[in-house]
C-alpha cells in the first residue's frame, strides 16, 4: 500500500532492520506515518510490508491491533507519568499476536521532561520485541538523552520548512549565554512589533530549548553529541541552575503557546521572568 514514509525507512523496515525506536518529524501527516510503520512491522507479507491487506495491517490500520498501544491520557492535557509507567511496564509482556508490541506517541510535545525521563531506560534496554514510535512536529520537544537512543526520520508535507533553522533561534541563544537581559527584552518587544507568529515563536523557543538542554549535558560532562558554538557558549555563559531554569521557561512558554496563549502574553513572560540569573556555583 501507499505511505507517506520515506522510502530507506520502508526499505529498512522490511529488512527488519529499522531499529526499536522511531521518531517521526516534519511536517507530514505524522500519526499516519506512524500507523503505517507499525503496519509494516507487524506485516506478514515482509516484501511489501505494509501490504495493507492481512490481518495484522487492517487490525493495525483500524486502530484495534492488540500489539499496537496508542498513548493517550484522557484525564490530563499532557500525559502523566502514571500513565507512562503502565505502559513501561506493558512493554515487557510478549505480544498477543504480533511479532512486535509497539508503542505509537502521536504527539511528543505532550511528554514533558518527567515523563521522557520515565521511558529512557525502555528505550534503551527494552526487550527486543518491543518498539517505539515518537512523532515530533520538531524533535527539539525530546530530551537529547532521548533523540540519541532514536532513529531520527523526516515525514513529507512541509518538512524543509519545518527543518529550517530560524536565525533569531542564534540571536535569543547569544543573548541568554551573554545574560543581557536588556536585549532579551528588546529581543522579545521586537517579535511582538514584528508581529511574529505563534508556530514561529513556539519554533524559536523549542529551538532555543534543544540548545539549553544540551548545554546542561556539556556542563554535567554528559554529552552525546559534538556540541555547536551556541551550545558551547550557552554552557560557559550560564551556570547548571541557571540553564536549568532557562530550559523549564523556554519549554513551558512553547508549551502554552500549543494551547493557545498568544505571542504577547509569551513574549511577557519571557521579557519579564528572570531566565538566566547570575552564574553561581
Ligand atoms: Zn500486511
Amino acid at each position: 500500500m501507499e505511505t507517506n514514509l520515506p522510502t530507506e525507512l520502508l526499505e529498512a523496515l522490511r529488512r527488519d532492520a529499522g531499529g526499536s525506536a522511531l521518531i517521526l518529524t516534519g511536517g507530514g501527516n505524522l500519526t499516519a506515518a506512524a500507523q503505517a510503520a507499525a503496519a509494516a512491522m507487524e506485516c506478514e507479507n515482509h516484501a511489501q510490508a505494509p501490504c495493507g491487506h492481512c490481518g495484522h495491517c487492517r487490525k493495525v490500520l483500524a486502530g484495534i491491533h492488540p500489539d499496537v498501544v496508542t498513548a493517550a491520557d484522557s484525564e490530563h492535557k499532557m500525559i502523566s507519568v502514571e500513565v507512562l509507567r503502565t505502559l513501561r511496564a506493558d512493554a515487557y509482556i510478549l505480544p498477543n499476536e504480533g511479532r512486535r508490541k509497539i508503542f505509537i506517541f502521536p504527539d511528543c510535545a505532550l511528554l514533558d521532561q518527567g515523563a521522557q525521563n520515565v521511558l529512557l531506560k525502555v528505550v534503551e534496554e527494552g526487550p527486543e520485541h518491543a518498539a517505539f514510535l515518537f512523532c515530533a512536529k520538531s524533535a527539539g520537544v525530546l530530551l537529547p538523552t532521548l533523540r540519541s537512543r532514536c532513529a531520527q526520520w523526516r515525514v513529507g508535507g512541509d518538512a524543509e520548512a519545518v527543518a529550517a533553522e530560524d536565525p533569531r533561534t542564534g540571536e535569543l541563544c547569544r543573548l541568554l549565554a551573554g545574560r543581557d537581559h536588556l536585549g532579551l527584552a528588546a529581543f522579545f518587544t521586537a517579535l511582538e512589533t514584528a508581529r511574529c507568529s505563534r508556530e514561529d515563536l513556539q519554533t524559536i523557543l523549542e529551538q532555543t530549548w534543544q540548545r539549553v538542554a544540551q548545554a546542561l549535558l556539556l556542563a554535567s560532562g554528559c554529552a552525546a553529541e559534538p556540541a555547536g558554538e551556541e551550545v558551547q557558549a550557552l554552557s560557559q555563559g550560564l551556570s547548571r541552575p541557571a540553564l536549568s531554569a532557562a530550559a523549564d521557561l523556554l519549554r513551558e512558554q512553547a508549551r502554552q503557546l500549543r494551547f493557545n496563549l498568544n505571542v504577547g502574553h509569551t513574549a511577557g513572560a519571557m521579557r519579564w521572568t528572570r531566565s538566566s540569573p547570575p552564574a553561581s556555583s
